[in-house]
């Protein structure tokens, strides 16, 4: 598993929910049609634009197809040592 810092930009996201649609265990919109990051472990139930999540290699690859699919790119992922994954700068 390995760490990444996922945050969503609320200002950017317009509620499309093409990330929930992809990964659902990941995003969900919240009262204000924004999307929020879920702990994918559920033990962490508050609701927040930003968590550090711990994925393997094929929740990695679902984070991104979501993040990909935003057409406002509101998702940002990092890594531990805070490099930009995506979107690629
Ligand atoms: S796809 Fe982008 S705009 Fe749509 S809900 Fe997700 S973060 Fe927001």
């Amino acid at each position: 598993m390995t760490n990444y810092r996922i945050r969503v930009d609320e200002d950017l996201c317009i509620g499309a929910a093409s990330c929930v649609t992809i990964a659902p265990e990941i995003f969900q919109l919240n009262a204000e049609n924004k999307a929020i990051v879920l702990d994918p472990t559920q033990t962490d139930l508050s609701e927040t634009y930003e968590r550090w999540v711990a994925l393997d290699e094929e929740g990695y690859e679902n984070l991104l197809l979501g993040a990909q699919s935003c057409p406002t790119l509101a998702i940002f992922i990092y890594n531990e040592a805070g490099e930009q994954l995506f979107p690629e700068m």
